[in-house]
């Protein structure tokens, strides 16, 4: 069953590496244009020298969840009294702008080259801050109305995206949602983790995964993130890292 699974992912792995390929020449042929500033882009990305120079980097941040700090390797507060499911959160950038333009952009206005460059900053970020590669890449589900009324979910096309950078396969059986949640956005942070609290169940994983990095794309309690981890971890996942473009 395992050996099925991995062959047909391998399989949307390849054709979506083949869309890359063509979505590369078109670049070429067209010259990208800043998302950021809307003129023609100095480099082979939708991201100008300038803009990408002044993106909002998470500098000092806690190690374990990403929040971002005056210095780095220190554990904020909350991390200390109560240690979140996952093990390590990497964020690629501080939830301000131009970044949480481009995520509205990318979610709520389906513009998916905007979901193209950030996948692309986010794998460059996470390059840089040596994040340690897991076995398998794990989308966030969504539930199936939202994704339904949206048209895709935006984890699994960064989680897609990523797993080409990475060279790891993308897995998107691993989890699913058991029942509609509020979004997450619309609730005070103290009611967050309530709302997820069992909204996940475990799937399938292939036999022998040990490590995963669970994917989303913004981190704010990091309530989420901590449920699907506490599910992948009670089905026998030993290291939960969470991967997210933006830290709130
Ligand atoms: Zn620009
Ligand atoms: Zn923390």
């Amino acid at each position: 069953m395992n050996n099925a699974l991995v062959s047909k992912l391998q399989r949307a792995f390849v054709n979506h590496n083949q869309l890359l390929k063509v979505d590369s020449v078109a670049r070429r042929l067209w010259p990208p244009v800043c998302l950021v500033c809307g003129r023609g882009s100095d480099r082979m990305q939708d991201c100008c020298t300038g803009c990408h120079a002044d993106l909002p980097g998470v500098a000092g941040h806690c190690w374990r969840c990403a929040l971002v700090l005056p210095q780095t390797l220190a554990l904020c507060g909350c991390c200390t009294a109560r240690p979140p499911a996952f093990d390590r959160a990497h964020a690629a950038f501080a939830y301000l702008s131009p970044i949480a333009g481009l995520v509205q952009r990318f979610k709520f206005g389906k513009d998916l080259v905007a979901g193209r460059v950030l996948a692309e900053l986010m794998a460059e970020q996470l390059t840089a801050q040596q994040a340690c590669r897991p076995d398998l890449l794990i989308p966030v589900p969504l539930n199936w109305r939202r994704q339904f009324r949206r048209g895709f979910n935006q984890s699994e096309l960064l989680c897609r995206d990523l797993s080409r950078h990475f060279g790891r396969l993308p897995w998107l059986d691993a989890l699913q949602r058991t029942r509609a949640t509020a979004a997450q956005s619309e609730l005070p942070a103290g009611k967050r983790a309530g709302n997820v609290r069992g909204a996940f169940a475990f799937r399938r994983l292939p036999a022998g995964v040990r490590h995963v990095a669970l994917i989303d794309d913004v981190m704010t309690t990091g309530a989420t993130l901590g449920e699907c981890s506490r599910v992948l971890k009670n089905a026998g996942v030993r290291r939960v890292d969470a991967w997210v473009i933006a830290r709130a």
